[in-house]
């Protein structure tokens, strides 16, 4: 899943989106609850139809930014106070505040409101810190059930549909009314720290609450990568193989690749993003920093493996005078492509799956990333 924070997956038009055969885009609650507000997304008729957007979303619950914001945030059992990074608000969520909003921002899969533990964490604070997770937990979904008709288009669908059908044309953006009556679906996060014991117990009381889907947190928080893959494998054994899994904030071509394997079903991060936004660019033959001054004259093209827009049509010594030059479009192309490499990847997974096979790729992979 691509990152689109703010409502947008920086740098890269949704009809691009489309084209590169994105199915999923990750929204984050906590941005979009401060701006634009939750309460104007709503009113718009939802995130769906405010950005454009037809196809799937899945939004945070806000839980691992307000995480993030560490010296700015406050947190009880009843829920976190946090201050605005934008302003220095003041501002309070809930498991029922969390799903509230991902509720009014009308995404298709939202998540259970949860404490990130940090890392490094002491045994106790580990196991506090999961206790407060499943409560809170139960709490998300005791709130989702009673409220999870309360989608932006279930006030709006008569007025709505009754505008479209009279007096609006028709166009790209009235094709976004997507599913009316549907309402989202809520997963469950397995939290337990770096302690496998204490994630087995996590997943084990998630899987008794119950969810359709269940998502792995509190990884990525500073850890090491073997300890990353350790916890990874220690807590999917305990989680449904028949329910979507779901690794947040996770990874590199080769660590998505690994994790696939490994049984995840879903992943999201702004690496390719935020990557390319900073001119490195991921490629079959490794990655490269497009700002470097070798690639001044280079005529080829950023990858000779790749069909996108980019690689077809410009070459590296076009991408890194852009970049040099610090133009707009080097953004714009260096996200395209990112994302196409990834999109790219995962549907190698996919149809190495559905071959019944492992991705053997990942080995060439890997020895293509040596230096
Ligand atoms: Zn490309």
């Amino acid at each position: 899943m691509p990152v689109g924070t703010g409502g947008t997956v920086k740098g890269v038009p949704q009809d691009i989106l489309e084209e590169l055969g994105v199915q999923i885009l990750l929204g984050n609650t906590y941005h979009l609850y401060l701006r634009p507000g939750v309460e104007q997304v709503r009113n718009l008729g939802g995130l769906h139809r405010f950005m454009s957007w037809p196809r799937a979303i899945l939004t945070d619950s806000g839980g691992f930014q307000v995480f993030s914001l560490s010296g700015l945030r406050k947190v009880t059992e009843e829920g976190v106070t946090f201050r605005s990074h934008l302003d220095g608000s003041s501002h309070f969520f809930t498991p029922e505040s969390a799903m509230e909003a991902q509720i009014g921002l009308g995404a298709d899969i939202i998540m259970a409101f949860d404490e990130c533990t940090e890392y490094p964490a002491d045994p106790a604070r580990a196991r506090a810190s999961m206790e407060m997770t499943l409560r809170w937990a139960e709490r998300s979904k005791k709130y989702f059930e009673e409220h999870k008709h309360e989608v932006p288009w279930s006030s709006r669908l008569s007025s709505v549909i009754g505008r479209l059908q009279t007096q609006v044309p028709r166009s790209a953006r009235d094709d976004n009314i997507v599913a009316e009556t549907a309402t989202p679906t809520l997963f469950g996060i397995v939290q337990g720290g770096m302690d496998p014991q204490l994630r087995k117990e996590s997943a084990e009381r998630t899987l008794e609450i119950g969810f359709p889907g269940y998502a792995i947190g509190g990884l990525s928080v500073g850890e090491p990568r073997h300890l990353t893959r350790e916890i990874v494998e220690a807590t999917l054994e305990h989680l449904p193989a028949d329910k979507p899994r779901y690794l947040m904030g996770v990874g590199t071509p080769e660590e998505i690749v690994e994790y696939a394997n490994l049984g995840v079903d879903m992943m999201d991060c702004v690496l390719p993003t935020r990557a390319a936004r900073h001119g490195l660019l991921f490629t079959s033959e490794g990655k490269i920093s497009i700002k470097q001054a070798r690639y001044a004259a280079d005529d080829n093209p950023l990858d000779q493996n790749c069909a996108c827009r980019v690689c077809t049509r410009y070459s590296r010594a076009y991408l890194r005078h852009l970049y040099a030059s610090n133009e707009l479009l080097a953004q714009v192309l260096n996200s395209i492509h990112n994302l196409s490499f990834y999109l790219d990847t995962m549907r190698r997974v996919r149809d190495a799956i559905s071959l019944g096979e492992r991705a053997r790729f990942l080995s060439d992979l890997r020895s293509a990333r040596k230096p």
